[in-house]
């Protein structure tokens, strides 16, 4: 079964903004996949129907075989999502962020005390467990974002645009740990308007523009044919 399988995808706000047009879209399991294009493209609103921010108008979407309208709450299990902007309470620690956040999503305390010690090894965050989120750098606080969306031991990570408006070190930060995640077999897919950003880390992708997909598939030969 693929991770992400879109068909016809089709959405239109209420003002009668035509945000996609008819998007067609695979991503294998085991992939670290891009979402590429300029602004207004339409990556937003994909990304917000496959987690389920958005309602989509028509067509399909099937994470990990699991029909999103049908089976929502089931297809959301297999989803971490990654939001852009940084919406984490500044006066909490790190570890408490993690435990609240799992046991939200009803993982019993102890498994979730686990796991907070296990994301935060892997985020490079195990000295800062117990300080305030508000103490940490910017890079910090982004892979902590990223360690509360593997909480949940999600299979399919989403980032909508994780790297906007952060510097060239943070950038190659957050990279680092989506690679770790990304090699430890969590398939991710991610929207970025940066083609290096993509070349830096993506097997595959695709560009949107307009809300139509013009390219899909791999990097190296779309790569070969700039
Ligand atoms: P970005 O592409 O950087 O994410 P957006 O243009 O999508 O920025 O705008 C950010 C937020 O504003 C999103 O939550 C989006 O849903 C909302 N938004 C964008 N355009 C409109 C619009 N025309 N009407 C209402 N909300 C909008
Ligand atoms: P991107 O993420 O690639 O910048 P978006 O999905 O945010 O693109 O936007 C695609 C189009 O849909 C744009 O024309 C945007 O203004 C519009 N749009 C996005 N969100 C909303 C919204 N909540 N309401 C109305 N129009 C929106």
């Amino acid at each position: 079964t693929l991770a992400l399988r879109v068909r016809d995808l089709r959405k239109t706000y209420d003002n009668d903004v035509t945000a996609l047009k008819g998007v067609t879209l695979d991503v294998e399991p085991g992939d670290f996949f891009a979402l590429l294009g300029p602004n207004g493209a339409g990556k937003s609103t994909l990304i917000g129907i496959i987690s389920s921010l958005v309602n989509l108008s028509s067509g399909s979407v099937e994470i990990f075989g699991i029909d999103l309208v049908r089976e929502r709450s089931r297809a959301m299990r297999e989803i971490g999502l990654v939001p852009q902007e940084i919406n984490m309470n500044m006066f909490e620690t790190p570890r408490d962020i993690l435990v609240n956040y799992a046991g939200f999503y009803g993982v019993p305390r102890a498994e979730a005390l686990v796991r907070a010690d296990q994301e935060l090894e892997r985020a490079h965050l195990t000295a800062k467990a117990n300080v305030m989120v508000r103490t940490l750098s910017g890079g910090m606080k982004r892979r902590l974002m990223i360690a509360r969306a593997m909480m949940t031991r999600p299979r399919l990570l989403i980032l909508d645009e994780p790297t906007a408006g952060v510097d060239i070190e943070i950038r190659r930060d957050m990279w680092t740990n989506l690679r770790e995640i990304n090699r430890a077999g969590t398939t991710i897919i991610l929207t970025t308007h940066y083609l290096e950003e993509a070349e830096s880390l993506c097997r595959n992708l695709a560009i949107i523009n307009r809300g139509e997909i013009i390219e899909h598939g791999s990097m190296r030969t779309l790569l070969a044919k700039l």
